[in-house]
């Protein structure tokens, strides 16, 4: 649910109550049935980030009041619960940060970039890239990251924050131009505006993974994006019904205009006179 409601302009703020309420609700629950609980947390707690590749000790760099803090915000704050009942009600607690994953299952219309990609290249229209394809992303395939996860939820003595991902970095680009030579699409890539607070790079350290879980990810992007393009091909895209269109890019469309007419407001949208 989180993962659908994410950037969606209306439901901004229920992305943070869905981590509050759903992280304590569960907690709840845990303490209740006396339960081993994970938090399929992400990587997204690292925000912009200004180190890479992110390591677990790394704080992050979130921007609170932006339009996609209502994900990175959700997410820490429920890293929080966690950790306040595991140290005040001794649960069992285990806090993945997913880093970027794929794979079939995916819904078509969720609006990740490799879902975007696959189903734009399929159907011959335009790739739409965001910003100039520069900023990289580390892809991890479904059942590496299944893997990852259930060996963390096992192991009897590590509770994390532990990162599960693939360490390979791309460009968005580069994943671009993959998706069309591997699905032989005539579409063209093109190049919209990028999202308000996009991170720039994002590829995780997984040496504790490593050295607690004897893990890491088995499947190269170019091999699993083959499968995930098997699996979208054969969709019965009746069974999908199209979203709302988001407007994650027309918000830093907005966001830059409004910076640029008004001067004594920052392109943060707060009133310098205010800071
Ligand atoms: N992106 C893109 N075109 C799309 C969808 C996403 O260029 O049609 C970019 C997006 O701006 C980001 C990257 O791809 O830089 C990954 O986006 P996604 O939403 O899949 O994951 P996240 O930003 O949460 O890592």
């Amino acid at each position: 649910m989180l993962t659908m409601i994410r950037f969606h302009p209306v439901h901004h703020g229920l992305a943070v109550k869905v981590s509050f309420f759903g992280a304590m609700n569960m907690l709840g629950l845990a303490k209740r049935v006396n339960a081993r609980i994970l938090q399929a947390s992400t990587s997204e707690v690292y925000g912009d980030a200004q180190e890479s590749p992110q390591t677990e000790s790394y704080w992050g760099n979130v921007n609170c009041h932006g339009v996609r803090a209502c994900y990175d915000e959700g997410k820490r704050v429920a890293e929080t619960l966690f950790f306040d009942f595991h140290r005040q009600h001794k649960i069992e607690v285990r806090v993945a940060r997913i880093f970027n994953t794929f794979g079939p299952g995916m819904h078509p219309y969720d609006g990740r970039v490799v879902s975007n990609f696959i189903m734009q290249a399929l159907s011959g229209e335009d790739i739409t890239i965001y910003g100039d394809g520069g900023q990289t992303r580390s892809f991890c395939f479904v059942d590496d990251l299944i893997e990852g996860l259930v060996r963390l939820m096992n192991n009897d003595t590590e509770i994390g924050p532990m990162n599960i991902g693939n360490p390979t970095e791309f460009t968005i680009k580069q994943l671009a131009e993959m998706t069309v030579r591997l699905t032989k699409s005539p579409s063209k890539i093109i190049y919209k505006p990028l999202p308000q607070d996009d991170p720039k790079q994002r590829r995780p350290d997984i040496s504790f993974a490593k050295s607690a879980l004897d893990w890491e990810p088995n499947v190269a992007l170019e091999e699993g994006l083959a499968k995930t393009i098997e699996y979208f091909s054969k969709l019965d895209m009746r069974n999908f019904k199209k979203p709302t269109t988001h407007d994650a890019h027309k918000n830093s469309e907005a966001e830059e205009k409004r910076a640029k007419n008004a001067s004594p407001v920052r392109s943060n949208g707060i009133s310098a006179a205010t800071k």
